[in-house]
């Protein structure tokens, strides 16, 4: 596609990254049709391609409204069109500029930008786990919206007290070890039965995403710095060969931190080691080790979500569905698994509607074949499919785990 960006943006960095991006797009549409928000709304403003249009007016020096914040904002950077897109237009990177270019020339009513920093520092905040046991505890005064949020958690059980050689770091992050504390805990024992030691160092924290997704750029960079911080004492001495992430929002961004601090001289290093370092849990188990340790998974039929993040932008679709088949776990594969269930970090709050639509037509698809439960790989993805069924939601890991705890 040709462009034209005004001076401001073709000497910034920015600019240019975003003119590289809108260059590869040929403005064919493919990605149309994998987009969940055109297919709810039907309007080109609400899918990839329209979004890039009016990305590229701004760069060229159109003034952006409320209206064009909005179709921003209602995309849910699931990145489905990046997959299907046959240019490799890298969309996410370029959302995540034109967002901030909106948000730094239109201003959001006030309430807006009261939620959106709530959320900003709330979520991220040490004080989000006690403030969320202040909330279970009030959870029937809750807005309608929280509500669902607020269940009580599976206890975390034992963490394993063997050492092993093979060490591993792990991202406890934000909101999981107070929403979800048993993921954590069940990634390390199922890590300890395959001889590899999980540790977590003291003052890191939220990978980022929470701020990046909100706009605030320079928050997010501020917490990738403090967790590559925090991580680096082990990373240097050799101890530890990886960085398990067992969320896949949070594992994107923490892949992302090479590329995010890529111009900072005093990080940029230490951003693509870090990087280079961070795994999934899926990366780490070894199939044949397993199924020795876990001959017998239980006889289930269980029902696979795919995080977005974890088959559109970490690329890993098809590693946990093909682990669990081979133990013998009747695994089935919803109908539109491309499809993102409406969760997408925040989006959930700020656009509430159309989150329980896409919730609503994954959970139908998810229940069709009677599973007696939906496994996933991302507490946000978790939380929310299992506000909206009766049926046990859980993260694969505990699942595998749960086997082999018998
Ligand atoms: S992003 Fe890719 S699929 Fe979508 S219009 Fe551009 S080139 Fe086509
Ligand atoms: S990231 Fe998802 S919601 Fe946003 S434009 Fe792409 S497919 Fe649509």
């Amino acid at each position: 596609m040709e462009t034209r960006l005004t001076p401001e943006f073709a000497a910034s960095a920015d600019g240019r990254v975003a003119e590289s991006i809108l260059r590869a797009c040929v403005h064919c549409g493919f990605c149309t049709a994998t987009c969940p928000t055109y297919q709810l709304l039907g309007d080109e403003l609400d899918g990839p391609r329209g979004r890039i249009y009016q990305i590229k007016q701004v760069l060229e020096g159109a003034q952006p409204t409320r209206a064009t914040q909005l179709h921003l904002d209602r995309c849910l950077t699931c990145r489905s069109c990046e997959t299907t897109c046959p240019s490799g237009v890298r969309y996410a990177q370029l959302v995540d500029i034109g967002r901030r270019v909106v948000e730094a020339r239109v201003q959001r009513p006030m309430a807006q930008r009261a939620q959106r920093w709530l959320l900003r520092e709330g979520l991220s905040s040490p004080l989000f786990g006690p403030l969320l046991r202040l909330g279970r505890a009030l959870r029937a005064l809750a807005p309608a919206s929280l509500q669902d949020k607020l269940a009580s958690p599976k206890p975390a059980g034992a963490w394993p007290q063997r050492t092993h050689a093979r060490r591993v770091l792990m991202l406890a992050g934000c909101v999981q070890p107070a929403m979800a504390p048993n993921i954590n805990a069940a990634t390390a024992r199922v890590l300890d039965a395959l001889g590899v030691q999980v540790v977590v160092p003291a003052g890191a924290g939220c990978c980022g995403a929470i701020r990046q997704h909100l706009s605030d750029h320079a928050g997010a960079l501020a917490d990738m710095r403090r967790n590559i911080d925090a991580w680096w004492p082990l990373i240097a001495d050799g101890s530890v060969e990886a960085i398990v992430v067992n969320a896949s929002g949070c594992g994107v961004q923490v892949k992302d931190y090479g590329r995010e601090l890529a111009a900072d001289p005093a990080y940029a290093d230490r951003a693509a080691r870090v990087a280079a370092l961070t795994r999934d849990p899926i990366e780490l188990i070894d199939p044949a080790r397993l199924a020795a340790l876990a001959p017998k998974l239980p006889a289930q039929r269980v029902a696979w979500h795919g995080p977005c993040t974890l088959q559109h932008g970490l690329r890993l679709g098809g590693r946990v569905e093909a682990l669990l088949g081979a133990l013998g776990v009747d695994v089935r594969l919803p109908d539109e698994a491309h499809l993102c269930c409406g969760s997408a970090g925040t989006y959930s709050v700020l656009q509430g509607a159309l989150s329980k639509q896409l919730r609503t037509r994954k959970l139908k698809n998810l229940t069709a074949d009677a599973p007696q439960r939906v496994l996933s790989a991302n507490i946000g993805c978790i939380q929310h499919l299992q506000a909206g069924t009766t049926l046990a939601v859980q993260h694969w890991i505990e699942f595998v785990d749960e086997a082999l705890r018998g």
